[in-house]
């Protein structure tokens, strides 16, 4: 599988955006959270996943690439409300009640559970319609 190389200035725009939604949630829970690991790994239609022991999250670099800005301010709030969420209620449902509350209160962000983006072009065989974010944690 090829890989693809994600310009510096995309790489900047998510850390931008994940480190002040990360001081937002600093700010409002008063204590520094550490910054989650960032990696464009993610395959398939998925746009991201929350690996929440490993305080990881994983973007998918085919629409990151198509969607550029509109995917950074969708996707990393939505997968850091889930490692916020396991921080501070554990395990709970993955985009239940804590969740919304985390997007649209602490985050201010809508809180949108799946994407919406055009997945021509990563909708490679097999064909998976999946929801956009499994929330899967390590095996
Ligand atoms: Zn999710």
């Amino acid at each position: 599988m090829k890989t693809l190389r994600i310009p510096i200035a995309l790489q900047q725009g998510v850390m931008q955006c994940l480190r002040a939604k990360l001081a937002q949630a600093g700010e409002y829970f008063d204590c520094t959270f550490p910054e989650p690991a960032i990696s464009f790994q993610q395959r398939g239609t998925s746009a991201g996943t929350a690996w929440l022991e490993r305080w990881e999250i994983r973007l998918n670099p085919q629409l990151l690439l198509e969607n550029q800005q509109r995917f950074i301010d969708e996707v990393v709030p939505h997968e850091l409300a889930h490692l916020l969420v396991y921080r501070q209620f554990g395990r709970v449902a993955p985009h239940g009640r804590e969740w919304r509350w985390m997007m649209m209160t602490v985050l201010q962000t809508p809180a949108r559970r799946t994407h919406e983006y055009d997945l021509a072009a990563v909708r490679s065989l097999p064909l998976r319609l999946s929801a956009a974010c499994p929330d899967r944690t390590p095996p």
